[in-house]
């Protein structure tokens, strides 16, 4: 089988900084453009990696701040780990620019990095894999990227290189 190398996979990830990016837009059949963007936590191959673990404490956390977002909310569609754990994805309903989201980026790793107790969801009935979590290492990782990507986020840490 013959298969075409879909976005984001086309970019080059040898000169990708972290950042906030959109990664595609898609239009469903009803009409709806969604918005995926690509909310890059360390350099590709160049950085070590975030870990699973730390992902999925980040993913419980994040998903559930943007969920109860009193502005954002309606347009959350979804938040996930990137298989290759240098990032996430954020999916929002519209067609959204970067720079319209750094602040809605930075209250949700300012809320992972400050997060304290129980993780929301990490129960045997609400989360299969409840126990795989690193909550200290989610935090740290969100400490980072708000102190050394967000604060001062430029454009070529919300454009992909060309
Ligand atoms: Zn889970």
């Amino acid at each position: 089988m013959n298969m075409k190398k879909i976005p984001p996979l086309t970019i080059d990830h040898e000169r990708l900084l972290r950042g906030i990016y959109v990664s595609r837009r898609d239009v469903t059949p009803a009409g709806d453009i969604l918005t995926t963007f690509d909310i890059r936590m360390t350099e590709p191959n160049r950085m070590e990696a975030l870990t699973p673990q730390a992902l999925h404490a980040m993913e419980h956390l994040a998903a559930t701040f943007l969920r109860n977002h009193p502005q954002w909310s309606p347009r959350i569609v979804y938040w996930g780990p990137m298989g290759c754990c240098t990032g996430n994805y954020l999916i929002v309903q519209g067609e959204v620019e970067p720079d319209e989201i750094v602040d809605l980026i930075k209250e949700t790793m300012e809320f992972v990095a400050g997060f304290e107790g129980d993780i929301p969801g990490a129960s045997p009935r609400d989360c299969g894999n409840y126990s795989f979590m690193d909550l200290e290492a989610a935090r740290r990782a969100a400490r980072v990227y708000c102190d050394e990507v967000i604060e001062g986020i430029g454009e070529e840490n919300l454009n992909y290189p060309a």
